[in-house]
């Protein structure tokens, strides 16, 4: 066997199960080492029932008061117990369909049980828990275990066996990175930290394998960055796009003046495009510094250059938003423009019609999802291609675009403020403009860290605000009620505010396994205050701009990176009205409270950024492997930042040697 052999080689693995495996992604066995687990889990020390009141999930020893009962109700078997601490509070346990628990569990013995936390005030219980001796459990908590993403019908324990044999097929990878490379940096040999990585022996031993691929991974990509930037640099313009005083009549027209930040960063698109080089240009901006009306405005002056732009955006409802408002603008100041929207939702006589517009160049600007764009469509001259909250982009797709030859202005704009050396590194390539400005007319938003005591007196709130003539966001983790993992879902907690708030204001859900009519018939209703409270998972995220709301919720807010949390602040606050964020923690652990503190003192995403990557240590090993438009398989750019820095003095020191003629046999 060997790296490209398949899978099904290995003992153990069938035609179904294969099936599972590709769905991952996993194809060979070289695939399969390198399936890094999405975390770690230990076993936490258990707490007293006091404290698990106040988790989603907790571990609680303490013995059964008396034997578990029995009951039906219609098919569902539940199993229910109750346990008592050592100090003497007592906590309700059910467990659904695993009525042979009843006989294996006994009244008077001590337990640690393991779950999730359900229900509120003198209902709240603990379902589904797992058992263990006090003593198993003492030993387990001493051990990692790798979690990895899997799909359902495929277990932890058939994608760890498969790994296992894998590691034991006679074949490994060989050696990626030289042996000074290693020595310079104590990095441990590639099959070493393949073998950790997945059976960790402790987290001692953990940290160097981990460390050694993160590095690898960071290195890698800063050649390439690297390599990106001298091919850019050489790519002239060959778009001739000229100022036109009808921008700056615009400007003027503009409800609005823009902000210092604006100017400046319009300034620069405008020198790049009417430059002698190709732009590549990011543009990172807080959120509500006010992007997209930069964006039009290069649009529109590539526009009357007669040249096309193109707008990515990463959801329909974002693409939808952004084209509704370049129309109205378009009408609104009398501007000659035509723009067009493409979505993977239209129907394919209604495609047909859109790729014509765009081939025939009766468009000036084009308007879509990213997959979308990138297709077959033919552009008549497409010379600025513009991501919002987007990936980056490479120099084949560049090409893809450029089809007559030229390649085209790029620009990408980024609301994943990070801090400036680490933008330096990432987007090395790109030259950069920062947004750090916010419009003159912001209040800044009121920002609560809460325990989930706090809902009736939050759901009090929404509701005066709806009175006022606002509106509300709630974000839950979850979409539905999962066994996997425990969290408020979107759908349990529309249920609950319709029971909460009063019969008329109008709770609605958004999530992203709903269709996309849907979706926008939900996003379209909300913007047009016919929905009061919006019920979301972090599909909300990025861009959505409805001025009107005043009021973001986030439920277990203790799950999400800093970065995000502030990503979802950002969708209210828009307007003139005040604004508020009431951030729930349901763990109140000294951790999360530090954390969350951090956004509660601030509302600059670049202050809250760096205070991130401050407050994490090196050591942590549950990270974010995104930062939303750069993602790594096992690095975490803010844990990760001092390996990215030694990442970075590496790749820079092997680009200089390749410089050398003799050398460049090296690579
Ligand atoms: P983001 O940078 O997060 O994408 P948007 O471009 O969506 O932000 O802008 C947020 C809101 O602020 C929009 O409703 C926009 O019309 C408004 N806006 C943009 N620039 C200004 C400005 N200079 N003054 C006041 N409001 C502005
Ligand atoms: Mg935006």
């Amino acid at each position: 066997m060997n790296g490209d052999s398949s899978i099904r080689e290995l003992r153990g693995i069938g035609d179904k199960t294969a099936g599972l495996f590709h769905r991952l992604g996993i194809f060979t066995l070289r695939d399969l080492l390198f399936y890094y687990p999405r975390t770690y889990e230990t076993m936490e020390a258990p707490v007293p029932v006091r404290k698990a009141l106040f988790r989603d999930r907790a571990a609680v020893r303490g013995i059964l008061t008396g034997s578990p009962t029995v009951r039906y109700v219609k098919k569902l078997n539940i199993v229910n117990a109750v346990l008592r601490d050592e100090e003497g509070t007592s906590l309700s346990v059910s467990w659904f369909n695993m009525p042979y628990l009843s006989k294996s569990l006994h009244a008077g013995a001590q337990y640690v049980f393991y779950g999730n936390m359900k229900g509120n005030g003198p209902y709240r219980r603990m379902e589904q828990p797992k058992l263990y001796k006090p003593d198993d459990y003492t030993a387990l908590s001493r051990t990692l275990q790798p979690v990895y993403s899997l799909v359902k019908g495929l277990s932890r324990k058939t994608l760890q066996d498969a790994i296992k044999r894998a590691l034991e097929s006679g074949w490994m990878p060989e050696e990626t990175l030289e042996d000074k490379l290693r020595q310079d940096y104590g990095l441990i040999p590639l099959q070493d930290a393949l073998r950790e990585i997945h059976f960790p022996e402790g987290e001692a031993a953990l940290i160097p394998a981990r460390r050694r691929l993160v590095f690898e991974e960071f290195y890698r990509f800063i050649i390439n960055v690297r390599r990106l930037k001298e091919r850019v640099e050489q790519e002239p313009n060959t778009f001739k796009i000229r100022k036109d005083p009808e921008v700056d009549r615009l400007i003027g027209l503009l409800p609005y003046e823009l902000t210092g930040a604006q100017q400046r960063t319009l300034k620069e698109v405008t020198d790049d495009l009417l430059g002698d080089r190709v732009m590549n240009r990011l543009i990172q901006g807080d959120v509500g510094s006010g992007k997209t009306i930069v964006a039009f405005l290069a649009m529109y002056m590539t526009a009357l250059s007669g040249y096309q732009s193109v707008l990515m955006a990463p959801t329909e409802v974002l693409a939808k938003q952004h084209y509704e408002n370049f129309c109205r603008m378009t009408e609104e100041y009398g501007l000659s423009l035509s723009t067009v929207l493409l979505t993977g939702s239209m129907g394919a006589a209604e495609k047909k019609k859109v790729y014509e517009t765009i081939a025939s160049h009766r468009a000036d600007i084009i308007v879509g999802t990213h997959a979308l764009i990138q297709d077959a469509v033919h552009y008549d001259a497409p010379a600025l291609v513009i991501t919002d909250e987007q990936h980056r982009f490479g120099v084949s797709q560049r090409k893809t675009l450029g089809e007559k030859g030229g390649s085209p202005h790029v620009l990408v704009m980024s609301a994943t403020p990070i801090p400036r050396t680490l933008a330096m590194i990432l987007y090395g390539d790109m030259d950069i403009s920062v947004m750090d400005e916010l419009p003159k007319n912001r209040l800044p938003i009121k920002n609560a860290v809460v325990d989930v005591e706090y809902r009736p007196k939050a759901y009090r709130f929404i509701e005066k605000q709806v009175r006022e003539g606002h509106q509300a966001y709630v974000i839950c983790p979850l979409v539905e009620e999962s066994e996997l993992s425990s969290g408020e879902n979107v759908q349990d907690y529309v249920r609950i505010l319709r029971a909460a708030l009063a019969k008329d204001i109008r709770v609605e859900a958004l999530t992203g396994p709903m269709k996309n009519d849907e979706k926008e018939a939900v996003m379209a209703a909300f913007s047009r205050n016919e929905i009061q409270v919006l019920v979301s998972t972090t599909v909300i995220e990025v861009g959505i701009d409805v001025r009107n709301a005043t009021v973001m919720m986030i439920e277990n807010a203790e799950r999400f990176g800093l970065a995000q949390l502030h990503q979802l602040r950002g969708r209210v606050g828009r307007g003139d009205a005040q604004s508020y964020c009431i951030f729930v923690d349901s763990t109140m652990s000294e951790e999360s409270q530090k954390r969350l503190a951090v956004l509660k003192e601030s509302n600059d995403g670049f202050h809250i950024a760096s205070e991130d990557l401050k407050l994490r240590g090196p050591g942590d090993l549950f990270g974010i492997r995104q930062s939303g438009e750069v993602s790594f398989r096992l690095a975490d750019i803010y844990n990760d930042a001092a390996i990215l820095k030694e990442a970075e003095e590496a790749a820079s020191k092997t680009l200089n040697d390749i410089v050398l003629p003799a050398e460049a046999a090296v690579l």
